[in-house]
């Protein structure tokens, strides 16, 4: 890839003060794909600085004029998603049947909500007390994203601060920073403004940080760990930025007797290993009613063992490898808990599967009796890996769903549409989907407690990167 090496600044691809060079991986055969530089906070300070400089105009540009450079954007897009979903396979390991219809789809179905919601959106408004109310771009942001669903998250923040009149500055994963290359050259192309968007790549730690710590940055959007997440809000404390953020989860499944067994634990478990479970809205506590419990392990346990691992560069729905090795030994690692700690092994555990040597490949693995105490019922696990907790009445579903430090999502197996609605409303998350529905592009995407603190995605998502400015009039 030509501009590898290189940052995206000002609206030119130049060379990066920082000389340390990161390789990335193919996680399917641990050969260097390319390298990256890893951004110093010179470089990252080059980046604001041209951010800041050109929201001065781009602040006052029109909703039409943003609406026609994101149209461009769309159809450029649409042009060129089968190289992002390619680029996805590559270095995230993605299997290139779901990186093509999930990972790059996602990119052209959150822009489309976007451009939609942008034409609803209403910059003033008189309120019912007669003042009136301007809706502002909140200034030059900092995009924090992850690499599970790595153009999934470039989109969700990149598109509202772009839409709403901010100029941003993007730190996409280092594990995956190929797609937000590609991303680039298309923001490039579609003929945004010099220095509206801004992209450096970088460690979370020196790259990272310096967005979180910059007093030019007045707002940081952050996808990914807790962990991460608590650190930039320290940061970003010391001049009082906005941070919203989306973190883990360790989503509910609750099961109910009534369900078609075989139909829901097949969905329920296939939920788990799609992207190789390193999803942060994955259904991966399942709470099966008692009454069904033997029966749903055994379709579970058939399901666990027909699911294949293999090759992502070919067709089909087998499971990818985890990203990178330090996945590999976390998702290791909380297996072996989930043994010691006593749940019954259905399917699964630690190592590589039968007849695979490179690569960070792992089982698909099930656990039964699992006790919502365990690590493995706690912990995001971040890999093909699931805890089945048993349940007797309805109340107990609820009190166990809602115990965990979490609340992205919840899910909700019942034909009976009052039962699931009543549950729906007391399950303390951001989402709550019904018999194997997903999230809808346009709808808010985000969690309650330690899941997070924004919402992205349409009209909320535009929202976030604004200021309300009151005009009182005498
Ligand atoms: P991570 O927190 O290690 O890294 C995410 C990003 O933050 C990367 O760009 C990284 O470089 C940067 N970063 C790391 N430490 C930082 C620091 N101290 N200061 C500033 N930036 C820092 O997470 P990850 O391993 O890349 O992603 C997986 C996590 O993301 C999971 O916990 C998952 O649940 C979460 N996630 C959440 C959502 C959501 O919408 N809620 C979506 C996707 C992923």
């Amino acid at each position: 890839m030509e501009n590898a090496g290189k940052f995206y600044i000002n609206g030119k691809w130049v060379d990066p003060i920082a000389f340390e060079k990161m390789d990335v991986i193919n996680p399917a055969t641990e050969k260097g794909i390319t390298q990256i530089t890893l951004a110093c906070e010179e470089d990252v300070d080059l980046a604001v600085a041209a951010a800041k400089r050109a929201f001065e105009s781009y602040q006052n540009t029109t909703i039409e004029q943003r609406l026609g450079w994101l149209e461009n954007l769309l159809a450029i897009y649409k042009r060129r998603c089968d190289e992002i979903a390619d680029i996805i396979t590559a270095e995230l390991g993605a299997p290139t049947t779901m990186s093509h219809e999930q990972q790059a789809a996602a990119g052209v179905e959150h822009l489309e909500a976007f451009i939609t919601a942008l034409k609803q959106l209403k910059l003033e408004e008189t309120l019912s007390n007669g003042e009136h109310l301007l809706r502002e771009p909140i200034g030059v942001c900092g995009l924090i994203t992850p690499w599970n669903w790595p153009i999934n998250q470039i989109v969700l923040k990149v598109i509202p601060a772009l839409a709403t009149g901010c100029t941003c500055v993007l730190k996409p994963s280092e594990f995956t920073p190929l797609n937000a290359m590609l991303y680039a050259e298309m923001i490039h192309e579609a003929g945004f403004p010099a220095g509206a968007f801004n992209m450096v790549q970088g460690a979370g730690p020196v790259a990272g940080a310096t967005l979180s710590c910059h007093p030019d940055i007045t707002m940081i959007s952050f996808t990914g760990s807790t962990r991460a997440g608590k650190a930039i809000s320290r940061d970003a404390a010391e001049n009082i930025k906005r941070v919203t953020l989306e973190l883990g989860g360790k989503s509910p499944n609750i099961v109910f007797d009534d369900v078609d067994i075989e139909d829901r634990i097949t969905w329920s478990v296939n939920a788990v290993f799609n992207n190789s479970g390193q999803t942060c809205d994955a259904p991966t506590r399942m709470l099966v009613q008692r009454s069904i419990y033997d029966d749903a392990l055994k379709i579970a346990k058939r399901v666990g063992e027909n699911a294949s691992v293999g090759d992502p560069t070919k067709e089909g729905n087998h499971i990818g490898p985890l990203v990178s090795h330090i996945q590999y030994d976390r998702v290791q690692t909380l297996i072996q808990a989930g043994i010691d700690e006593g749940a019954t092994l259905l399917v699964g555990g630690v190592g590589k599967p039968d007849g695979i040597n490179a690569g960070y490949f792992v089982k698909p693995t099930i656990f039964a009796d699992v006790n919502n105490t365990m690590r493995i019922a706690r912990e995001e696990i971040f890999g093909p890996v699931v805890s089945i907790i048993p349940f007797d009445t309805e109340e107990e579903a609820i009190k166990i769903a809602n115990d965990t430090p979490y609340g992205l999502a919840a899910y909700i197996q019942t034909p009976d549409t009052e039962k699931a609605n009543r549950v729906a409303r007391k399950l303390k998350a951001g989402m709550v989907l019904l018999n194997g529905s997903s999230p809808r592009a346009g709808s808010p995407f985000g969690g309650y407690k330690q899941s997070g603190n924004g919402r992205e995605g349409g009209l909320f998502g535009l929202e976030d990167f604004m200021e309300i400015k009151m005009i009182h009039k005498l």
